[in-house]
C-alpha cells in the first residue's frame, strides 16, 4: 500500500512520517502525525495545500498549549508553522506578527516600541494562530479586542484576508471556517510609556504565576465558562468543578489540578485517554451537581 507521505506534493520545507506529537504539546501525551509538515514559508504552504489530494485530511498545531492529541495519533497531514511564519513588526501604533511567533513576544515587542493594550498576550503561554482560533485572553481582554486584520490559507492554498468581524468571535471560541490556517495578522496598540507596559507585564505574571500551575504539564483551562466575562451572576467553570467536590479527582496519571481546578495535569505518566476521560468525569460530576454541560476548550484532536 502507497504511504500518505508518497502522495504529497514535493515542498522545499520537511515532510516527517510518522513523527511523535507528544513533545510538541505542552500536556506531553499523544500519539504520532501520520505526516508532519514544517513548511518552510507561505509560499511553500501554500504550493503545498494546492496540490494536496482533496481527500487528505489537515490539522494545524500551533505551540500546542490548548490541545490533547490522543492516543492514536492524527491521520492525514499536521501543519506547524516554523520560525519564518514568525516574525514581528511595528508600524506606528500597529503590531503585525506571524501566526507562529510567540504572543509573549508580541506582548514584549510592543511593550519595548512603547505600545500598551497587548499587555494580556504575556499571560497567554500560545502563539499567534492559537490566540486567533481561540479569542485568547486574560484579565478581561481578548484577541477580538486588538485585532484588526488576518491573513490565512485555505484548504486549497489560497490567500484569504479577514478582518476581526469576519472571525465570529465568541467567549474563547471562533466560527471563522475550520479549514483556514492563520498566517499573520495585525494589532492596534496605543502609545504608552515603556516602563508602565512593562510593569503591566510583570505584575500580570505575578498574578498568573500565583494562581495557576504554569510549569505543569498542562492546556490551561479545559471548559470554557459557561458565562462570558461581565455577565450577571457570571457562573465560572472552576466554581462549579469545585463544587462538585472534583478538585484533586485523578484517573490514571491525570489529575484536576489543586492549586486551579479547571486545570488538568498530567502528573507524569498520563494518557490521553487519563487526561479526556478525567475531563468526561468532571464534565458529568459538574452535570450532576448543577445541571451545567461544560464545554471543551480544550481542542481533541486525533484518534483514539
Ligand atoms: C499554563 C497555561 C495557561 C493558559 N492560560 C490561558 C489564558 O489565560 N487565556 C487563554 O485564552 N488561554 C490560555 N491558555 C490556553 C492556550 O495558551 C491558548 O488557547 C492559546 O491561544 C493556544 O495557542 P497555541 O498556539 O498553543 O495553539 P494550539 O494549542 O496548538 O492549538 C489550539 C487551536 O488553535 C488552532 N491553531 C493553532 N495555530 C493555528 C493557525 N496558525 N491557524 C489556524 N488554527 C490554528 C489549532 O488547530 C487548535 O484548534 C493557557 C494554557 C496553558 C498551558
Amino acid at each position: 500500500m502507497t504511504s500518505l507521505i508518497d502522495r504529497l506534493p514535493r515542498v522545499r520545507g520537511k515532510l516527517l512520517a510518522a513523527e511523535p506529537l507528544a513533545p510538541a504539546t505542552w500536556f506531553r501525551v499523544g500519539g504520532p502525525a501520520e505526516v508532519l509538515f514544517l513548511p518552510k514559508d507561505v509560499a511553500d504552504l501554500a504550493a503545498f495545500l494546492a496540490t494536496l489530494p482533496e481527500d487528505v485530511p489537515v490539522t494545524v498545531l500551533g505551540a500546542g498549549s490548548n490541545v490533547i492529541v490522543r492516543d492514536g495519533g492524527v491521520q492525514g497531514v499536521v501543519v506547524r508553522l516554523t520560525a519564518s511564519f514568525g516574525s514581528i513588526a511595528i508600524d506606528a501604533n500597529t503590531v503585525r506578527a506571524g501566526a507562529a511567533a510567540l504572543d509573549a513576544r508580541v506582548s514584549m515587542a510592543a511593550a519595548r516600541a512603547g505600545l500598551g493594550g497587548l499587555e494580556f498576550f504575556s499571560g497567554v503561554p500560545g502563539a499567534i494562530g492559537g490566540a486567533l482560533r481561540m479569542n485568547a485572553g486574560c484579565y478581561g481582554v481578548e484577541t477580538k479586542d486588538v485585532v484588526t486584520r488576518i491573513r490565512a490559507l485555505d484548504r486549497r492554498g489560497r490567500s484569504v484576508e479577514l478582518t476581526a468581524a469576519d472571525m465570529g468571535y465568541g467567549y474563547r471560541s471562533s466560527s471563522a471556517p475550520a479549514d483556514l490556517i492563520f498566517v499573520e495578522a495585525m494589532f492596534e496598540a496605543r502609545f504608552d510609556e515603556v516602563s508602565a507596559v512593562v510593569q503591566r507585564i510583570d505584575d500580570l505574571k505575578a498574578r498568573r504565576e500565583a494562581s495557576q500551575p504554569i510549569r505543569e504539564k498542562t492546556g490551561g483551562s479545559t471548559f470554557a465558562n459557561p458565562d462570558p466575562p461581565g455577565a450577571p451572576h457570571q457562573r465560572r467553570a472552576w466554581e462549579l468543578i469545585d463544587a462538585a467536590g472534583m478538585r484533586g479527582a485523578r484517573r490514571g496519571g491525570a489529575e484536576v489540578s489543586r492549586q486551579h481546578c479547571n486545570f488538568l495535569i498530567n502528573t507524569g505518566d498520563a494518557t490521553a485517554a487519563d487526561l479526556e476521560g478525567l475531563g468526561e468525569d468532571v464534565r458529568a460530576a459538574v452535570m450532576a451537581k448543577s445541571g451545567v454541560d461544560l464545554r471543551w476548550e480544550i481542542k481533541r484532536i486525533g484518534v483514539g
